[in-house]
């Protein structure tokens, strides 16, 4: 501490992720034409219910992908092609780039003392790097490393070394992870041996003996952060 190498969380952390997820799921819905009160919400329970077992590598990220909607359009009785929702959800997620109002000026900040940035971001090659392009972030990035494109994702440790080499970082004590996600972005930062910050904006209650950072406003970060 004061850390000198940044890595962050992309979703729900730098993104507004349930925002972009409504959105996409409302396209899916448009389509499949099956009156549907509650589906966002139910969809949203099974992305997240099978998101966790792909951390433990219980399943594929292929297989997440249509299963999700295998899933839900069996509960709504729709007919539509489980195949077919995933390609709408995937294009209208790609194109669905809500940035949270924090995240430009802190990234803005970390250029400005020259602090070495990546995002480590769970997710698919073509969504994550859409929404990048989209963001205006991009620019502010010294390494990108996505789940799908490494073969591995958050909490394995190997995900946090590959974006720990990308900035030149030799020294794991120097580096931070930061994210809102307990059992992917604190849990890997432990598994990786560097230090974790919780971005926690909600408010949730802490783990006892958690042994991390937390914020609840991502200004906060740059405390943190050598200057
Ligand atoms: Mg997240």
């Amino acid at each position: 501490m004061p850390f000198s190498y940044v890595l962050l969380d992309a979703d729900n952390t730098l993104f507004n992720f349930d925002l972009a997820e409504r959105h996409a799921v409302s396209m899916v819905l448009e389509r499949c034409g099956v009156p549907a009160p509650g589906a966002q919400e139910r969809f949203s329970v099974i992305n997240k219910g099978l998101w966790l077992r792909l951390e433990k590598d219980e399943i594929a990220p292929e297989e997440l992908r249509i299963l999700r909607f295998r899933l839900l359009l069996q509960e709504l009785g729709s007919s539509m092609d489980p195949r077919d929702a995933a390609a709408i959800f995937l294009k209208g997620l790609s194109e669905s780039c809500f940035v949270l109002p924090r995240s430009l000026g802190v990234l803005q900040a970390l250029r400005r003392r020259r602090v070495p940035t990546a995002i480590v971001t769970n997710g698919f090659s073509v969504v994550q790097r859409r929404r990048l392009a989209l963001s205006g972030l991009a620019p502010y990035l010294d390494a990108v490393v996505i789940s799908e494109e490494a073969g591995v994702q958050k909490p394995d440790p190997a995900l946090v070394e590959l974006a720990l080499s990308g900035l030149g970082c030799k020294e794991k004590s120097q580096a931070v992870l930061v994210g809102d996600s307990l059992s992917s972005d604190m849990a890997a930062a432990r598994n990786a041996g560097i230090a974790g910050v919780w971005y926690n904006p909600r408010r949730q209650e802490r783990p006892k003996g958690a042994p991390f950072y937390e914020i609840t406003d991502l200004n906060t970060l740059l405390t943190l952060i050598r200057s």
